[in-house]
């Protein structure tokens, strides 16, 4: 019995060689070792811990929110030899009774299981008479309320490393956000060495944002352009859904709608067709995609505004998964902030409210980036690329420049003057000369900064700023009040050693006001 990785990997993955990441991490586990799997959707996190489950002894255990994803993923590894199992509130009586045999029987090389049937009362006596491989922990970010998507019935998994010394503990998740990040790791009792983190970047989508105007008709102009290719038009209400639906059937597409509204048999319905390429394009809300592994998707549309960063992020990801060519059309309207900032505003918890806002913001501002949007879109994940990515609209179509030093000096300075303890808001409030209550009480008006940037525009003075964010100049604390501070690449430019060319506004945005702010 051969037991090497690679040869695994060949004989019943059937692939060549390993992405990057899926080595070390295999050979950490093999090595009784936990680990914490940061991958983009995609990047093959599902063979880190499957791998290893078939080379070490006893029974692997993945413990998943997803009843689909279960299923699916369990017939996969039967197809290629694997013995898989799921176990989880679809199974009928007898079908779960002979999946609890095959356990006791040591007969499952891997089980998939949903977190309330691992914690109920007795299963984990169960597993401790026997060989545990390994525990897999998927989507781990749901055992964190910083994440976007926390399960209550996730956070009794804090008690797997004690329960099951010299078990791996293997917790992965696609979900990048720092903090997020860090909590899943103090729930799990893991610690940096284990983390494991492969970048966001997918070459192969090309991001574009345009202007909403005409909606309906700019989709189908897009539409046109994509034949008969798999599609998800993401829109953020049920209502929304409904009527762009209809309005594509009507034209003759082949789509249909998907959101929580629906019953669950047209739900699944709408899935099934779509993996088996019988359905072209689902108009849906978020609801739809967590899980789904269709890898020839090769649109995702946002009709409207995405409230984060995270789940632009993620849904833009479900396409392109084949590593072809794919595209990520966004609908950007000013509307929509509002909108978006209504819905937000009826959370009760005002400190979750201030954090949705300036990610509100921070997806604002990606969207009317002047600059290489992978740029930003990698930047916000603590990512820094250097180069323009020649795939995205700002790099194809590059918008026009013109000289800012001067306008960018002024604004830095500006920065500097009040204290690096305001946000844009303000700090273009003190360049145009603005006269309110705020400025007077603060004496900003008294600045030496204060008035010298009057004949320049709110809109121009707002894009300027944006831009020297996403190029570096200027750091802007999106964990606090969006404060902006110069960063070390500000003083070449303040020191007037060099000169800088920077967009000309193309679309005008208004800012998302804040509940708050110094
Ligand atoms: P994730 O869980 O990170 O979203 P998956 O584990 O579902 O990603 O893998 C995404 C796709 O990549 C799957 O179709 C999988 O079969 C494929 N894949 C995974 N690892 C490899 C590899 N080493 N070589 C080729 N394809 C791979
Ligand atoms: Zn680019």
């Amino acid at each position: 019995m051969p037991s090497d990785p690679l040869d695994i990997l060949k004989r019943v993955f059937g692939f060549q060689s390993f992405r990057p990441l899926q080595e070390e991490i295999v050979a950490r586990i093999l090595d009784g070792q936990d680990a914490f799997v940061l991958m983009p959707t995609g990047g093959g996190k599902s063979l880190c811990f499957q791998l290893p489950a078939l080379l070490r002894q006893g029974v692997g255990i993945v413990v998943s929110p997803l009843i689909s994803l279960m299923k699916d993923q369990v017939d996969a590894l039967r197809a290629s030899g694997v013995r898989a199992a799921y176990y989880n509130s679809s199974l009928g009586q007898k079908a779960a009774r002979q999946v609890l045999a095959e356990l006791h029987a040591g007969q499952l090389d891997l089980l998939y299981i949903a977190p309330e049937r691992l914690m109920s009362p007795g299963f984990l006596e169960r597993l401790r008479d026997m060989d545990v491989a390994l525990i897999a922990i998927d989507e781990a970010h749901c055992i964190s309320q910083w994440g976007h998507d926390f399960r209550p019935e996730y956070t009794q998994l804090g008690v797997l490393r004690r329960s099951f010394p010299g078990v791996p503990l293997v917790a992965l998740t696609a979900t990048a956000d720092v903090q997020t990040r860090q909590d899943i790791l103090s729930r799990l009792e893991l610690d940096d060495d284990d983390c494991f983190v492969t970048s966001f970047d997918r070459p192969n989508i090309r991001y574009t944002v345009l202007e909403k105007h005409q909606p309906a008709r700019q989709l189908m102009k897009f539409l046109a352009g994509h034949g008969s290719e798999a599609g998800i038009v993401y829109a953020l209400s049920r209502k929304r859904v409904e009527e762009v639906a209809k309005k594509l059937c009507d034209a003759g597409l082949s789509a249909a709608a998907y959101h929580a509204g629906l019953g669950d048999g047209e739900r699944q319905r709408v899935q099934d067709e779509f993996l088996r390429d019988e359905l072209q394009i689902v108009v849906a809300t978020v609801a739809f995609g967590m899980g789904i592994d269709k890898s020839n998707v090769r649109f995702v549309v946002h009709y409207d505004l995405p409230k984060n960063i995270e789940g632009y992020y993620q849904e833009t990801g479900r396409a392109g998964r084949d590593g072809l060519a794919a595209e990520a059309l966004l609908l950007f309207g000013y509307g929509d902030i509002a909108l978006c900032r209504g819905l937000i505003e009826k959370g009760h918890n005002e400190e979750q409210n201030r954090i949705e806002l300036h990610k509100l913001n921070a997806m604002a501002s990606f969207a009317e980036a002047l600059t290489c949007r992978r740029q930003v879109l990698l930047g916000y994940f603590g990512e820094h690329a250097t180069e323009d990515c020649g795939n995205c609209d700002i790099c194809l179509q590059p918008p026009e420049t013109y000289d800012a030093t001067e306008d960018a000096r002024k604004a830095l300075s500006c920065v500097y003057r009040v204290g690096q303890r305001f946000g844009a808001g303000h700090v273009i409030d003190v360049l145009r000369g603005t006269r309110n209550e705020r400025m007077l009480r603060l004496g900003h008006d008294r600045l030496s900064t204060y008035g010298i940037g009057a004949d320049v525009s709110r809109d121009a003075w707002g894009s300027l700023v944006r831009q020297l964010v996403h190029r570096g100049y200027l750091y802007q604390d999106v964990g606090n009040y969006s404060v902006l501070r110069l960063t070390e690449k500000a003083r070449p430019l303040l020191r007037g050693e060099i000169t800088l060319q920077l967009a000309k506004p193309r679309i005008k945005v208004k800012a998302v006001k804040k509940p708050s702010s110094r």
